[in-house]
């Protein structure tokens, strides 16, 4: 049997995007690649609804947060990070590791991050350099309210990093519009490509901030200004310093491609209703949702397992039983007490939850509770 993938990433690939990995190697540089390159620029500068520069960073997700926090730091300055879950945690962790003082402006596991703790937050810390928060927390499937946070950040003109890894494309997101400073995603999640790639998109406010800050300390690899350097001086040959993964970004192609055909708003709307079909499914079989409604993420769910029942013996017995690979989860008080539906796949569809609906009533009537 093979088995549906329905973590929060990878998501399986479309035909299209599976044909592109497939596609003969071509040189990464040169004037036919080069207008591919940026051709996927602009198709993802649409996704972030942005005008500023936009690169696509090699590496998974983290390599462009790792990217966007390091470049905006310098050792000793104060970064205010969002810690609602695992993801927010990594933020504060990657902060740390650049010798930041990290402010965390905490919510409980499964709860939203509140705008009003970063106003204190920025009341207490006003040297701070950046905010940094994750648009969606994966780990909880919380939707947090980045748009409110950077009405504060720009208030107090302090950048506001946004790790939009799982919510770019799956949720209503304006980088320029909202005031974002930099946003990380990925090739894996919500855009339906292969992992391996971490699209930035960074705005004038940023390089600001950047520049303020020199080029110490943070190497040449992720150094955004090393990727600047040479967008501006290789424009029509090698406009990045590294051998460019061509499929991958052949594939990422062809994932924004289908986005933007489709159409964000539509694809968004989709994500919306089968998430909602997933929550109301969920809560008829008795599995409580960890967040509540009014800031539930569309593209991944978390919910409870049955009272005294392991998490992990639900994700066992979906995959070996219905075919359908969910994810554990749960650190700390959580662990092994919540499980996730990963649903952002752009090819999701009403049978994908219906199906995973089903395999848990099944576990349930064989745990004895049906
Ligand atoms: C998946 C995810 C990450 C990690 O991405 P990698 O590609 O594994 O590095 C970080 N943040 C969020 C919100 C995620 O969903």
């Amino acid at each position: 049997m093979t088995v549906r993938l329905m973590i929060p990433g990878p998501v399986p690939l479309s035909e299209s995007v599976a044909e592109a990995m497939a596609a003969p190697v071509q040189a990464h540089y040169g004037p036919a690649w080069v207008s591919i390159h940026n051709e996927t620029l602009q198709l993802l500068r649409q996704a972030f609804v942005t005008e500023g520069d936009v690169f696509i960073l090699v590496g998974s997700g983290s390599a462009g947060l790792d990217a966007a926090i390091g470049n905006l730091l310098a050792p000793g300055d104060a970064a205010l990070v969002g810690v609602n879950g695992y993801f927010g945690q990594r933020l504060a962790a990657i902060a740390r590791a650049y010798g930041a003082h990290v402010v965390e402006v905490a919510a409980e596991w499964g709860e939203p991050l509140a705008p009003d703790a970063f106003e204190d937050a920025l009341q207490n810390n006003p040297s701070a350099s950046v905010i940094v928060v994750t648009h969606i927390e994966t780990s909880t499937g919380v939707l947090n309210p980045v748009r409110q946070i950077a009405q504060i950040a720009n208030a107090h003109a302090v950048p506001i990093i946004v790790d939009g890894i799982s919510s770019l494309g799956g949720v209503e997101f304006a980088m320029d519009g909202w005031g974002i400073d930099i946003c990380v995603t990925a090739s894996q999640k919500c855009l339906g490509g292969p992992a391996g790639l971490a699209p930035v998109a960074v705005g004038p406010k940023a390089w600001a901030a950047i520049e303020k800050r020199g080029n110490a300390g943070h190497g040449w690899y992720l150094n955004l200004q090393t990727w600047r350097e040479f967008a501006r001086s290789q424009k029509d040959w090698h406009p990045y310093p590294i051998t460019m993964p061509t499929n991958a970004i052949l594939a990422l192609r062809e994932g924004v491609r289908a986005l933007l055909t489709e159409g964000i708003a539509h694809r968004i709307g989709r994500y919306k209703t089968l998430a909602g079909r997933l929550r109301s499914g969920l809560e008829y079989l008795g599995f409580r949702p960890l967040a509540a409604d009014a800031h539930a993420a569309p593209v991944v769910t978390a919910a409870y397992s049955l009272p005294g029942v392991p998490s992990g013996r639900i994700v066992e017995f979906l995959e070996r039983v219905h075919g359908l690979e969910i994810a554990g989860g749960g650190l700390g008080h959580l662990h092994d007490k919540i499980f996730r539906v990963g649903h952002m796949a752009p090819s999701i569809s009403e049978r994908d939850i219906d199906d995973v609906l089903a395999g848990l009533e099944d576990f349930k009537c064989q745990v004895g509770e049906g």
